[in-house]
Protein backbone atom coordinates (compact mmCIF):
# COMPACT_ATOMS: atom_id res chain seq x y z
CA UNK A 1 0.00 0.00 0.00
CA UNK A 2 1.45 3.69 -1.06
CA UNK A 3 1.84 5.74 2.18
CA UNK A 4 0.77 9.35 1.48
CA UNK A 5 0.41 12.36 3.30
CA UNK A 6 -3.40 11.79 3.45
CA UNK A 7 -3.19 8.26 4.73
CA UNK A 8 -0.34 9.67 7.14
CA UNK A 9 -3.26 11.62 8.53
CA UNK A 10 -5.65 9.74 8.77
CA UNK A 11 -3.60 6.99 10.39
CA UNK A 12 -2.92 9.90 12.96
CA UNK A 13 -6.33 10.32 13.77
CA UNK A 14 -6.81 6.66 14.26
CA UNK A 15 -4.29 6.51 16.22
CA UNK A 16 -5.56 9.33 18.50
CA UNK A 17 -8.75 7.44 18.52
CA UNK A 18 -7.35 4.08 18.88
CA UNK A 19 -5.25 5.28 21.69
CA UNK A 20 -2.65 2.61 18.80
CA UNK A 21 -4.19 0.06 21.37
CA UNK A 22 -2.10 -3.45 21.26
CA UNK A 23 -1.82 -3.85 18.11
CA UNK A 24 0.29 -0.45 17.68
CA UNK A 25 3.83 -2.19 18.50
CA UNK A 26 3.25 -5.13 16.50
CA UNK A 27 3.81 -3.28 12.95
CA UNK A 28 5.27 -0.34 10.86
CA UNK A 29 2.14 -0.11 8.67
CA UNK A 30 0.69 3.12 9.18
CA UNK A 31 -2.86 1.84 10.17
CA UNK A 32 -3.70 -0.31 12.84
CA UNK A 33 -6.76 -1.32 11.07
CA UNK A 34 -4.73 -2.42 7.97
CA UNK A 35 -2.53 -5.01 10.36
CA UNK A 36 -5.41 -5.71 12.07
CA UNK A 37 -6.84 -6.96 8.47
CA UNK A 38 -3.96 -8.92 7.97
CA UNK A 39 -4.03 -10.71 10.91
CA UNK A 40 -7.68 -11.73 11.08
CA UNK A 41 -7.54 -12.39 6.94
CA UNK A 42 -4.29 -14.52 6.85
CA UNK A 43 -2.80 -15.25 10.25
CA UNK A 44 -4.87 -16.14 12.96
CA UNK A 45 -6.76 -18.49 10.70
CA UNK A 46 -3.45 -20.22 9.84
CA UNK A 47 -1.65 -19.99 13.21
CA UNK A 48 -1.20 -23.47 14.52
CA UNK A 49 -2.67 -24.48 17.51
CA UNK A 50 0.50 -24.36 19.90
CA UNK A 51 1.99 -21.11 18.45
CA UNK A 52 -1.62 -19.52 19.51
CA UNK A 53 -1.57 -21.20 22.74
CA UNK A 54 2.33 -19.64 23.24
CA UNK A 55 1.63 -16.33 22.02
CA UNK A 56 -1.47 -16.21 24.39
CA UNK A 57 0.36 -17.24 27.17
CA UNK A 58 3.21 -14.69 26.45
CA UNK A 59 0.42 -11.85 26.12
CA UNK A 60 0.41 -12.37 29.95
CA UNK A 61 3.74 -11.87 30.02
CA UNK A 62 4.85 -8.14 31.73
CA UNK A 63 7.66 -8.53 29.04
CA UNK A 64 4.97 -9.08 26.14
CA UNK A 65 6.16 -6.45 23.72
CA UNK A 66 9.40 -8.43 22.90
CA UNK A 67 7.86 -11.44 21.69
CA UNK A 68 7.78 -12.14 17.73
CA UNK A 69 4.64 -11.10 16.15
CA UNK A 70 2.27 -13.54 14.92
CA UNK A 71 2.24 -12.24 11.50
CA UNK A 72 6.46 -12.74 11.67
CA UNK A 73 5.73 -15.83 13.10
CA UNK A 74 4.00 -17.14 9.99
CA UNK A 75 7.07 -15.28 7.68
CA UNK A 76 10.07 -17.16 9.11
CA UNK A 77 7.59 -20.69 9.52
CA UNK A 78 7.28 -20.04 5.34
CA UNK A 79 11.32 -18.96 4.69
CA UNK A 80 12.51 -21.76 6.63
CA UNK A 81 10.64 -24.24 4.45
CA UNK A 82 11.34 -22.10 1.10
CA UNK A 83 15.33 -22.46 2.10
CA UNK A 84 14.77 -26.40 3.54
CA UNK A 85 16.57 -25.25 6.42
CA UNK A 86 18.02 -28.08 8.70
CA UNK A 87 20.65 -26.72 11.17
CA UNK A 88 19.15 -23.56 12.50
CA UNK A 89 20.66 -21.13 15.53
CA UNK A 90 18.27 -18.58 17.45
CA UNK A 91 19.68 -16.27 19.17
CA UNK A 92 16.84 -14.35 21.80
CA UNK A 93 14.18 -17.33 22.64
CA UNK A 94 12.15 -15.36 25.43
CA UNK A 95 9.21 -17.90 25.75
CA UNK A 96 9.87 -19.51 22.75
CA UNK A 97 7.47 -18.20 20.01
CA UNK A 98 9.91 -17.33 16.71
CA UNK A 99 11.54 -20.74 18.15
CA UNK A 100 8.54 -22.74 17.99
CA UNK A 101 7.95 -21.21 14.65
CA UNK A 102 11.49 -22.54 13.68
CA UNK A 103 10.77 -25.77 15.61
CA UNK A 104 7.60 -26.54 13.58
CA UNK A 105 9.00 -25.77 9.73
CA UNK A 106 11.99 -28.04 10.03
CA UNK A 107 11.90 -31.73 8.95
CA UNK A 108 12.25 -34.31 11.79
CA UNK A 109 15.54 -34.24 12.27
CA UNK A 110 16.08 -30.73 11.99
CA UNK A 111 18.18 -29.04 14.67
CA UNK A 112 18.36 -25.38 16.24
CA UNK A 113 20.61 -24.17 19.11
CA UNK A 114 18.64 -21.71 20.94
CA UNK A 115 20.22 -19.16 23.16
CA UNK A 116 19.11 -16.71 25.94
CA UNK A 117 20.44 -15.34 29.20
CA UNK A 118 17.25 -16.00 31.02
CA UNK A 119 15.80 -19.41 31.23
CA UNK A 120 12.74 -18.80 32.98
CA UNK A 121 10.87 -17.21 30.24
CA UNK A 122 11.99 -20.07 27.62
CA UNK A 123 10.37 -22.29 30.72
CA UNK A 124 6.96 -21.00 30.13
CA UNK A 125 6.72 -21.82 26.29
CA UNK A 126 8.59 -24.84 26.60
CA UNK A 127 5.76 -27.11 27.84
CA UNK A 128 3.68 -26.20 24.64
CA UNK A 129 6.94 -27.05 22.55
CA UNK A 130 7.11 -30.35 24.33
CA UNK A 131 3.17 -31.02 23.87
CA UNK A 132 3.42 -29.34 20.14
CA UNK A 133 6.23 -32.94 19.52
CA UNK A 134 9.15 -30.43 18.37
CA UNK A 135 11.15 -30.04 21.64
CA UNK A 136 13.92 -32.90 20.55
CA UNK A 137 15.00 -30.29 17.78
CA UNK A 138 15.59 -27.72 20.33
CA UNK A 139 18.88 -27.63 22.56
CA UNK A 140 18.31 -24.93 24.69
CA UNK A 141 21.55 -23.22 26.17
CA UNK A 142 21.38 -20.54 29.14
CA UNK A 143 23.87 -17.62 29.00
CA UNK A 144 24.65 -14.83 26.92
CA UNK A 145 25.44 -16.18 23.20
CA UNK A 146 28.67 -14.66 22.43
CA UNK A 147 30.81 -16.91 24.38
CA UNK A 148 29.36 -19.67 22.60
CA UNK A 149 29.76 -18.34 19.35
CA UNK A 150 33.57 -17.52 20.25
CA UNK A 151 34.12 -21.49 21.45
CA UNK A 152 31.93 -22.69 17.65
CA UNK A 153 34.42 -20.66 15.93
CA UNK A 154 38.09 -21.66 17.82
CA UNK A 155 36.82 -25.38 17.44
CA UNK A 156 36.49 -24.54 13.94
CA UNK A 157 34.20 -27.82 12.68
CA UNK A 158 31.18 -25.11 12.58
CA UNK A 159 32.19 -22.90 10.30
CA UNK A 160 29.97 -22.75 7.55
CA UNK A 161 27.39 -25.54 8.80
CA UNK A 162 24.15 -23.09 9.50
CA UNK A 163 21.30 -22.99 7.17
CA UNK A 164 19.57 -20.39 8.79
CA UNK A 165 19.90 -17.76 12.35
CA UNK A 166 17.58 -16.21 13.70
CA UNK A 167 19.08 -13.10 15.89
CA UNK A 168 16.89 -11.12 18.24
CA UNK A 169 18.66 -10.50 21.36
CA UNK A 170 20.61 -7.60 22.53
CA UNK A 171 20.92 -4.93 19.24
CA UNK A 172 24.13 -3.46 20.84
CA UNK A 173 26.13 -6.23 20.02
CA UNK A 174 24.35 -7.42 16.44
CA UNK A 175 27.47 -6.14 14.99
CA UNK A 176 29.83 -8.55 17.34
CA UNK A 177 27.27 -11.48 16.20
CA UNK A 178 27.62 -10.67 12.88
CA UNK A 179 31.16 -11.12 12.74
CA UNK A 180 31.14 -14.57 14.56
CA UNK A 181 28.15 -15.18 12.18
CA UNK A 182 28.74 -14.60 8.87
CA UNK A 183 31.68 -17.67 9.57
CA UNK A 184 29.32 -19.76 10.77
CA UNK A 185 26.25 -19.70 8.04
CA UNK A 186 26.74 -21.81 4.77
CA UNK A 187 27.60 -20.01 1.49
CA UNK A 188 23.74 -20.02 0.46
CA UNK A 189 22.35 -19.42 3.89
CA UNK A 190 20.55 -17.23 6.10
CA UNK A 191 20.95 -14.43 8.91
CA UNK A 192 17.89 -12.73 9.71
CA UNK A 193 18.52 -9.77 12.03
CA UNK A 194 15.48 -8.80 13.88
CA UNK A 195 14.22 -5.75 14.94
CA UNK A 196 16.44 -3.32 12.11
CA UNK A 197 13.36 -0.58 12.30
CA UNK A 198 14.08 -0.25 15.79
CA UNK A 199 10.60 0.63 15.58
CA UNK A 200 10.51 3.39 13.17
CA UNK A 201 12.96 5.90 14.81
CA UNK A 202 16.12 4.89 12.45
CA UNK A 203 14.13 7.54 10.04
CA UNK A 204 13.83 10.15 12.71
CA UNK A 205 15.73 13.14 12.64
CA UNK A 206 18.84 12.57 15.75
CA UNK A 207 16.65 15.81 17.50
CA UNK A 208 13.75 14.06 17.62
CA UNK A 209 12.35 12.91 20.89
CA UNK A 210 12.82 9.43 21.98
CA UNK A 211 13.25 7.25 24.97
CA UNK A 212 16.46 7.00 26.29
CA UNK A 213 16.46 2.98 25.54
CA UNK A 214 14.93 3.73 22.38
CA UNK A 215 17.95 6.69 21.19
CA UNK A 216 20.80 4.66 22.93
CA UNK A 217 19.81 1.44 20.84
CA UNK A 218 18.52 3.43 18.03
CA UNK A 219 22.49 4.38 17.19
CA UNK A 220 23.81 0.67 17.46
CA UNK A 221 20.72 -0.65 15.01
CA UNK A 222 21.77 2.33 12.10
CA UNK A 223 25.76 1.43 12.60
CA UNK A 224 24.22 -1.55 12.07
CA UNK A 225 22.03 -1.65 9.06
CA UNK A 226 25.48 0.59 7.70
CA UNK A 227 27.80 -2.19 8.36
CA UNK A 228 25.29 -4.82 6.46
CA UNK A 229 24.53 -2.65 3.22
CA UNK A 230 28.71 -2.31 3.04
CA UNK A 231 29.80 -5.67 4.04
CA UNK A 232 30.28 -7.87 0.74
CA UNK A 233 29.93 -11.31 1.66
CA UNK A 234 26.47 -10.88 1.81
CA UNK A 235 23.43 -10.20 -0.41
CA UNK A 236 20.76 -8.42 1.86
CA UNK A 237 17.14 -7.50 1.98
CA UNK A 238 15.70 -5.34 4.55
CA UNK A 239 11.79 -6.21 5.29
CA UNK A 240 9.22 -4.43 7.24
CA UNK A 241 7.45 -7.27 8.66
CA UNK A 242 7.42 -7.08 12.62
CA UNK A 243 9.84 -4.48 13.67
CA UNK A 244 11.78 -4.91 10.83
CA UNK A 245 13.90 -7.80 9.13
CA UNK A 246 17.23 -8.12 7.73
CA UNK A 247 17.67 -11.15 5.54
CA UNK A 248 21.19 -11.55 4.68
CA UNK A 249 22.43 -14.47 2.78
CA UNK A 250 25.79 -15.36 2.34
CA UNK A 251 27.41 -15.31 -1.06
CA UNK A 252 31.30 -16.46 -0.35
N1 LIG B 1 12.55 -14.25 19.66
C1 LIG B 1 11.78 -14.05 20.86
C2 LIG B 1 10.31 -14.34 20.63
O1 LIG B 1 9.94 -14.82 19.55
O2 LIG B 1 9.49 -14.07 21.51
C3 LIG B 1 11.97 -12.66 21.44
C4 LIG B 1 13.35 -12.39 21.97
S1 LIG B 1 13.42 -10.97 23.00
C5 LIG B 1 13.13 -9.66 21.91
C6 LIG B 1 15.14 -10.80 23.35
C7 LIG B 1 15.74 -11.91 24.19
O3 LIG B 1 17.17 -11.79 24.12
C8 LIG B 1 15.39 -11.84 25.68
O4 LIG B 1 14.73 -13.02 26.07
C9 LIG B 1 16.74 -11.69 26.39
O5 LIG B 1 16.82 -12.43 27.59
C10 LIG B 1 17.69 -12.25 25.33
N2 LIG B 1 19.08 -11.78 25.43
C11 LIG B 1 19.51 -10.54 25.78
N3 LIG B 1 20.85 -10.49 25.76
C12 LIG B 1 21.28 -11.72 25.39
C13 LIG B 1 22.56 -12.31 25.18
N4 LIG B 1 23.68 -11.60 25.38
N5 LIG B 1 22.65 -13.60 24.80
C14 LIG B 1 21.51 -14.33 24.61
N6 LIG B 1 20.26 -13.84 24.79
C15 LIG B 1 20.15 -12.56 25.18
CA1 LIG C 1 12.26 -8.99 17.91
Amino acid sequence: MAINEETKIDSNNEEQASGHQEVGHKSLLQSDALYQYILETSVYPREPTPMKELREITAKHPMNVMATSADEGQFLNMLLKLVNAKNTMEIGVFTGYSLLATALALPEDGKILAMDINRDDYELGRPIIEKAGVAHKIDFKEGPAMPVLDEMIVDGKYHGTYDFIFVDADKDNYINYHKRLVDLVKVGGLIGYDNTLWNGPVAAPPDAPMAKYVSYYRDFVLEFNKALAADPRIEICMLPVGDGITLCRRIN
